[in-house]
């Protein structure tokens, strides 16, 4: 771990760039950065690194391979062409110690209707230190700490030893696509921290996550004769039923899980977007309900898509209109493994000590019944990756927020597992 007076210079740097940190993640929490639209803010970003001397990738998921590889998910709402992805690189000329890639998505999910909120969603409203706004959370907190905890090195008059990228990216909610595709433009590094905001404790194990369409078809007739034709809003809603008691058998078997056997309820399935229909007096001729279901760390990917299929399947049997107008099943997003942070790394091992350091005491652990970007580093990369950051609350909730003291601790903390990690030499004048 750092010493007691690099540690101290390091304090004093985050808490003398403090307020213009938090001017910053304002900053970034202004712009409404939903999927297929993030490149302004990443253009803004790869400014703000560029100013700060980074030397910065900018490019986009057409600008890599992903279809040749077998973890990128389907894309089928989105032109990967305006998905921007930023890389900021720190590399020193003679580099000696551990390399580091910091990652952040800057992609956040709907808000919803805004009058539900107590303050406007892209404001970053600050009230008895809480920030308020969409992403605010997850995970724009995390991007503005990782981005101070290196100018801190800085200003406290060292360089890490090592080369660390920087990386913001899109897709983390939708795909993960964006953090492969720093992975397929080459940059690799001896771990990675992602600093989702997990209330300063290690991510054990996340679960996958899948995404699909049910496209349920109808037989529009004038509803005065309703029992001539067929209600394809019905008709989803008889699938939606049959995957939820998919997902209870599936809850069921996961009492025997290593690291999901004392949750309850780990898989959760989601129909999270219905549209259909299109008259009130006519049965619907169509519906398509968006759907997300988890799966386990350890179940492959496949084996869980065949187990919606088949629940489809069986529902679809079992119904005399279905039967013979099936619907169609449409994987168009996640299609993302579960993830374990095996005990015992030693990248582990000196975040818990920049933990201590700064908090006092052990660093807490969770499981997440969420997916985050840290498997694309460790399971087909052989990074090993963190995913540890600041403490908030709601995320993809109304009136999601981050605690700005918590903000300023954790910046703290990534300074000193860099510091540790990476080694610190004299900036160069
Ligand atoms: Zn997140």
């Amino acid at each position: 771990m750092p010493d007691t007076d690099t540690l101290a210079r390091l304090s004093a740097a985050v808490n003398a760039s403090f307020d213009r940190q938090v001017a910053f993640l304002a900053d970034i929490v202004r712009f409404p950065s939903l999927r297929g639209a993030e490149a302004p803010l990443q253009d803004w970003l790869s400014r703000a690194f560029r100013d700060r001397g980074y030397a910065v990738d900018r490019f986009t998921l057409a600008d890599v391979p992903l279809d040749a590889h077998p973890k990128a998910s389907p894309m089928v709402d989105v032109d990967p062409a305006g998905s921007v992805q930023v890389v900021a690189a720190h590399r020193p000329a003679a580099p000696s110690g551990r390399s580091l890639i910091l990652q952040g998505h800057i992609d956040v999910v709907p808000e919803g209707p805004t009058e539900m909120w107590t303050h406007p969603p892209y404001a970053a409203v600050i009230r008895d230190g809480w920030m308020y706004g969409r992403g605010a959370h997850d995970m724009k907190a995390g991007v503005a700490c990782m981005v101070f905890a290196m100018d801190a090195i800085r200003a406290a008059g060292f360089a890490p030893a090592a080369d660390v990228y920087l990386q913001t990216v899109t897709e983390e909610e939708s795909t993960g696509n964006g953090a492969l595709a720093t992975l397929l433009r080459g940059y690799r590094a001896d771990a990675a921290l992602i600093p989702e905001p997990t209330g300063h404790a290690i991510t054990r194990s996340h679960t996958g996550t899948l995404w699909f369409r049910l496209k349920v078809r109808g037989a529009p007739v004038h509803v005065a004769v309703a029992q001539d034709g067929s209600n394809a809003i019905m008709s989803a809603m008889h699938l939606v039923n049959a995957l939820y008691a998919h997902t209870r058998a599936l809850n069921a078997a996961a009492k025997a899980d290593r690291w999901y056997g004392g949750i309850t309820d780990p898989i959760k399935f989601n129909p999270g977007i219905i549209r259909g229909g299109d008259w009130a007096s006519s049965t619907p001729a169509w519906c398509e309900v968006d759907c997300r279901i988890g799966l386990l760390p350890g179940t492959e990917v496949a084996d869980a898509m065949a187990g919606v299929e088949r629940a489809v399947r069986e529902a679809t049997a079992g119904d005399a209109f279905l039967a013979n107008n099936p619907p169609e099943l449409v994987w168009h997003g996640f299609q993302a493994d579960g993830y374990v942070l095996e005990p015992g790394s030693e990248a582990e091992a000196v975040l818990a000590s920049a933990h201590a350091q700064v908090h006092g005491g052990a660093m807490p652990e969770r499981r997440s019944t969420a997916v985050n970007d840290t498997r694309f580093y460790g399971l087909y990369f052989g990074i090993p990756a963190l995913c540890y950051g600041p403490k908030g609350e709601g995320a993809h909730a109304f009136d999601e927020r981050t605690s700005i003291e918590d903000l300023r601790r954790c910046t703290l903390t990534i300074a000193a597992f860099i510091a540790d990690w990476c080694g610190l030499t004299p900036r160069a004048a």
